[in-house]
């Protein structure tokens, strides 16, 4: 896979992320849970890497952390000077966890004040380093996480994926109307699961239903970033903690999410996510 040409990555030191030597901070949100958020964003970081890209990724799912499994991570980060922590990293992607941090039972009592400190110290008190993108795993649905997430890192934009049924879309609605109504991009809409392809027969069946997500983003304006489908590659892949893009690169679907990162870096550094919608002059 081709590597990102220095111009680009020259125009993305352009925009600051507030954390200190990263560039770009992206959202990846559902508005409800085991729609495949947390398979997606490992993919996606691991997509940007495979670009040539400085990638990490922050496992903000304070209510089920999966991105300890899915890149294959055990133990605790070390504590460096100054308080601040030292993210793990695994196939070439900066990774940090919550699930690195508290036992998974602990933080799903959390109230709201402690999610907010959570997060801004997983924001502020990793020593990141040089990247030019970080892609942070936001619990699913509207709460108190993805608000501090808007509130504390100047988001480039958030992602949002869904499954193809109407029940996940209600729910991915939901998410779209927060992140417009604290003013962050919406970068695209990513339809996970999106038909079931047989292994036996190669026949595809439309299991949540087909192109929902995509309908969803065009009456919307939202960009379209491509589907995924539903298949037992990337479920295995994931739960053995050897993600599809990093141990098959040259497989289809790693050459699907990692044409997904290529969309999102290029509409981030054009700056497309960015710009207002147009305004309609009546005269
Ligand atoms: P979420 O973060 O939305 O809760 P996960 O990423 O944890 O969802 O995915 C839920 C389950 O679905 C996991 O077992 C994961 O391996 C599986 N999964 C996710 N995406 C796919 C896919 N495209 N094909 C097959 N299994 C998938």
């Amino acid at each position: 896979m081709s590597a990102v040409p220095p111009d680009l990555r020259a125009r993305a030191t352009s925009k600051a992320s507030g954390i200190p030597g990263v560039k770009h901070v992206v959202a990846v949100a559902s508005g409800k849970g085991g729609v495949g958020k947390s398979t997606t964003s490992c993919n996606l970081a691991l997509g940007f890497a495979a670009m040539g890209l400085k990638a990490g990724i922050l496992d903000a799912d304070i209510y089920g952390p999966s991105q300890p499994k899915l890149f294959g991570l055990r133990g605790k980060p070390r504590q460096i000077g100054g308080g601040m922590l030292e993210p793990m990293e695994r196939f070439g992607v900066k990774v940090m966890s919550i699930g690195f941090l508290v036992e998974e039972d602990l933080a799903m009592i959390w109230r709201g004040a402690m999610v907010i400190q959570a997060i801004t110290q997983m924001l502020h008190q990793v020593a990141w380093g040089e990247l030019d993108i970080l892609v942070v795993d936001l619990p699913p649905g509207t709460g108190d996480a993805q608000l501090t997430m808007a509130q504390q890192a100047p988001l480039a934009g958030a992602l949002i994926v869904s499954t193809p049924q109407d029940l996940a879309l209600i729910d991915a609605r939901r998410a779209i109307a927060m992140f417009d109504k604290v003013k962050i991009p919406i970068l695209g809409l990513i339809e996970n699961m999106s038909g079931f392809c047989c292994p036996a027969c190669n026949q595809v069946t439309p299991i949540f239903g087909h192109g929902g997500a995509r309908h969803e983003a065009e009456t919307r304006g939202i960009p379209w970033l491509g589907g995924i489908p539903l298949d037992i590659g990337i479920r295995a892949t994931s739960d053995e903690g050897r993600p599809i893009v990093a141990i098959e690169p040259d497989s289809a679907h790693a050459i699907r999410y990692v044409g997904i990162a290529r969309g999102i870096w290029s509409a981030i550094v054009s700056g497309a996510a960015s710009r207002p919608p147009p305004r309609i002059v009546i005269e």
